[in-house]
């Protein structure tokens, strides 16, 4: 028989990677390309020519083997696309861009503390983009906005750059429209959204993974896909490496010690509080609930060189509780487990001896992880009993054991941590759906 093989593609800030598994999730391909030099004067076209390049350089097997394609890109980057024609009408928004010009705008339309109202929003963007185009209008002797609604889609980068490969316009998924304002539970827009005058511009929502379309048959003939390979809808950068590690039931976690600490629980219960900066994501019937601290590997990296982390991790007993009460951060102000801009960063008293001043460092940050964990099921998540490593701390198992012993729970490193590998996930789920729902039809034919 022949192979069925899944792709995930990653649209990271830096560059991309593509990896392809098998139906048993082992890794066929895997490659990755930074974007060209001078990418930021044209992201669209820096993002699409990298896509082709990662394409054309998979061999052609692999390819022939590939049944379904998902992306991730990251969180909230907005493109404001022509709906006939794909091509961008506008620079595209950035993750990171902030439009402090919509933000009372949004803030009028929305609930109080809703995701929505934060000058990155996606909604931000689309408000200052479509009142800049009105103004434009007006200035050109134009008074209406109709039109613009008609003419201009929104689509998050992961959307965009599936579209050039299936044509479908105007679908997303419900965790990178999140910040759009999108509602996951009850599957629809609010009302406060879908009758403002741009609603016209909003993407159609479907699940993350379902089938959105075949590759269109220019794509298969360009790449050599298969006619049937399907492209499925995608997520955001930060699920797809959640969902790498292969998270399956409620309570399990995946930690990030990057530089910073971010947490990640599965839940049955969605939790959400602006305070701490708590959200939670839909994924199929659960929650994925997150909140992210500015503690982490960044303090470290201002103390030691990694080699003397590793040197110094050696020395440690993990077994035996560190007394020193620290609050590892590199500046002041905090957010989550504890809600207070002015917060101090504590890191006295200061042992003569290294070892047992790292000690105390990677003892603290557990403690502020447990607290994390603790406050998320205070505030209604299922409680935890597994966590997944991710990020540079993951490397040092000495903090993996004094984690465990702090947090009370089994702790291990994510077998995988690649944001494609969770895109490629999907791709499969997305495949294995519509092969169930085909067999269904040909029962029910019978
Ligand atoms: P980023 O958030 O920048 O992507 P990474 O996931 O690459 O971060 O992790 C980098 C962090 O890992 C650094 O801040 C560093 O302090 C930390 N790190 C590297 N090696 C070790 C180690 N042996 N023990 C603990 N932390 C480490």
């Amino acid at each position: 028989a022949q192979d069925s093989w899944y792709m995930g593609l990653d649209f990271g800030t830096s560059g991309a990677r593509v990896m392809v598994i098998d139906d048993d999730g082992s890794i066929q391909a895997n490659a990755k390309e930074s974007y060209p030099e001078g990418a930021s004067a044209d992201w669209a076209r820096a993002w699409e020519d990298t896509l082709h390049h990662l394409l054309s350089d998979l061999p052609a097997d692999v390819k022939a083997a590939t049944r379904s394609i998902s992306f991730d890109g990251t969180s909230a980057t907005t493109m404001i696309v022509d709906r006939q024609s794909g091509e961008s009408l506008s620079p595209p928004f950035l993750y990171n861009a902030s439009c402090p010009d919509a933000l009372p705008a949004v803030a009028a339309m929305a609930p109080k503390h809703h995701t929505v109202t934060t000058g990155t929003s996606t909604l931000c963007k689309l408000v200052s983009w479509y009142w800049h185009e009105h103004q434009h209008n007006r200035e050109g002797g134009k008074d209406s906005v109709d039109g613009i609604a008609d003419r201009a889609a929104l689509l998050h980068q992961a959307d965009w750059l599936a579209f050039l490969l299936h044509g479908v316009m105007g679908v997303s998924d419900y965790n990178n429209a999140l910040k759009l304002g999108y509602d996951p539970a009850r599957e629809e827009y609010p009302d406060w959204l879908a009758f403002q005058p741009f609603a016209g511009m909003l993407p159609r929502i479907v699940a993350p993974g379902s089938v959105i379309g075949a590759v269109t048959k220019e794509l298969a003939d360009r790449h050599g896909f298969p006619e049937d390979c399907v492209v499925c809808a995608g997520t955001t950068d930060s699920i797809a490496a959640f969902l790498a590690a292969e998270p399956s039931q409620p309570g399990e976690a995946v930690t990030s010690l990057g530089s910073t600490l971010a947490v990640k629980l599965l839940s049955t219960e969605r939790v959400d509080d602006a305070r701490f900066g708590i959200y939670s994501h839909r994924l199929n019937d659960t929650w994925l609930v997150g909140g992210a601290s500015n503690t982490g590997g960044a303090v470290l990296r201002t103390l030691f060189t990694d080699e003397q982390l590793a040197e110094l991790t050696e020395k440690i007993d993990a077994s035996q509780e560190s007394k020193l009460r620290y609050y590892p951060l590199v500046k002041p102000g905090e957010r989550f487990p504890v809600a207070d801009p002015h917060l101090e960063p504590c890191l006295r008293p200061r042992p003569d001896d290294d070892a047992e001043f790292l000690h105390g460092i990677l003892e603290s940050t557990a403690r502020i992880e447990g607290e994390a964990y603790r406050l998320l099921q205070e505030l209604g998540a299922s409680p935890l009993t597994r966590v997944y490593t991710a990020g540079g701390g993951a490397v040092n198992d000495k903090w993996t054991a004094i984690r465990a012993r702090v947090l009370g729970v089994p702790v291990e490193p994510s077998p995988q941590t690649e944001a494609a590998y969770g895109a490629a996930l999907l791709a499969r789920q997305g495949a294995r759906q519509r092969a169930g729902s085909h067999k269904q039809m040909q029962q029910t034919a019978k």
